[in-house]
């Protein structure tokens, strides 16, 4: 199910706020990526292939898996294309993915709980470098 480029630069809104996400540029090395995130709630969303370019490693996005091998819906639809979403887990994080488009949700509830200790968890240094930015990107906002 492949987007075309124009739709993914489409503003979308946030599912729970239900107003439009700005898009933030999140430097990397190499080209910087824009992800699409809520000031209202806090909240991230990465269409497919931003995980990976992010955290500069294409397997990266192999690390999102059912939990406990069960499909899980969550309560929204994909705010990119309205597929069902369904709760993962990305290096023992909670997100919700796309059954479509295979976006990723990364909600404040998440982000909070992405404090020092359990940053230290992750053990793919590339994946918890991105996490403590996204942290820190979140702690100068407030
Ligand atoms: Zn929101
Ligand atoms: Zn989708």
């Amino acid at each position: 199910m492949g987007l075309k480029a124009e739709e993914l630069k489409m503003i979308i809104d946030c599912p729970h706020c239900k107003i439009p996400m700005e898009r933030v540029e999140i430097e990397i090395p190499g080209p910087n990526v824009y992800l699409d995130y809520c000031g209202k709630c806090d909240s991230y969303w990465f269409d497919k292939g931003e995980f990976k370019k992010v955290v500069k490693d294409k397997l990266a996005e192999k690390e999102v898996k059912k939990a406990d091998g069960m499909d899980a819906w969550a309560n929204f639809d994909c705010p990119r294309c309205g597929g069902f979403m369904t709760m993962k887990y990305m290096y023992n994080i909670e997100v919700d993915q796309c059954t479509e488009c295979l976006g990723i949700w990364l909600d404040e509830g998440e982000l909070l709980r992405l404090n020092e200790k359990n940053l230290e968890r992750i053990a793919d240094e590339k994946a918890k470098g991105f996490f403590h930015k996204l942290y820190t990107l979140r702690s100068s906002r407030k």
